[in-house]
């Protein structure tokens, strides 16, 4: 299988040719048609199995193509948001979309704690497609205000076990309760203990699940 079998936008399809990607990973094989179809997903994947862009390439492709929906006139609006357990990793999913979206208009931006609120709510004010972020964070633009989730159209929670594992729930919950219900939710983990699977059934509906 191709990347062009996969009917990704074209503008998509010279970024990946650029970065050298040939063929599709497994999970990108799998789960890229299920997003493009507008499915929920429960993932099982590791680190290193293409994971970024098995959700990455169909969210940028959706932007690319369906409209955003109308907001009130001046808002900022986040139409993508990607949760991380860490800041190593919050930065790492960045530079990826970055580098898929190169040849496009789309806006990505990344926030996490350590660094200056005030570059990243430049960015948010400017508008943004897909705004990756680590919990703790995101609450902190959420409760200031430079930041409304309820736009959101597309979650993605991303290593879902590792953010248990780092006590992240307590703050996913916050943060599922400023989402709308009507989105797209897309679920990546590398393992499935029960608390795992509870928190993926809480937030997902009629998940297709995808192992590699
Ligand atoms: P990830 O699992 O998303 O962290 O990706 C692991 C690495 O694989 C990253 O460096 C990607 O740039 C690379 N990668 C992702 N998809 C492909 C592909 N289809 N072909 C070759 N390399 C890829």
């Amino acid at each position: 299988m191709s990347f062009h079998a996969l009917d990704l936008h074209p503008q998509l399809l010279t970024a990946i040719e650029e970065l050298g990607f040939e063929t599709p990973t497994p999970v990108q094989q799998q789960a890229i048609p299920e997003v493009l179809a507008g499915k929920d997903i429960m993932a099982g994947a590791q680190t290193g199995t293409g994971k970024t862009a098995a959700f990455g390439l169909p969210l940028l492709h959706k932007m690319l193509t369906q409209p955003a929906q109308q907001l009130a006139a001046g808002r900022p609006q986040v139409r993508g948001l990607v949760l991380t357990p860490t800041r190593e990793l919050a930065q790492q999913v960045f530079d990826s979309l970055t580098s898929y979206s190169k040849n496009t208009d789309l806006k990505i931006a990344v926030a996490y704690g350590g660094t200056s609120m005030n570059v990243q709510v430049k960015a948010l004010q400017a508008g943004v497609d897909i705004l990756v972020a680590t919990p703790g964070r995101l609450l902190d633009h959420a409760h200031v205000g430079t930041v409304d989730l309820s736009t959101i159209e597309y979650f993605v929670l991303d290593e879902a076990d590792r953010m248990l594992d780092m006590g992240f729930i307590v703050d996913i919950k916050r943060i599922m309760k400023r989402i709308a219900k009507q989105r797209q939710t897309l679920f990546f983990s590398a393992t499935f203990s029960k608390q795992v699977k509870d928190l993926a059934y809480s937030i997902l509906e009629e998940p297709v699940l995808i192992e590699v």
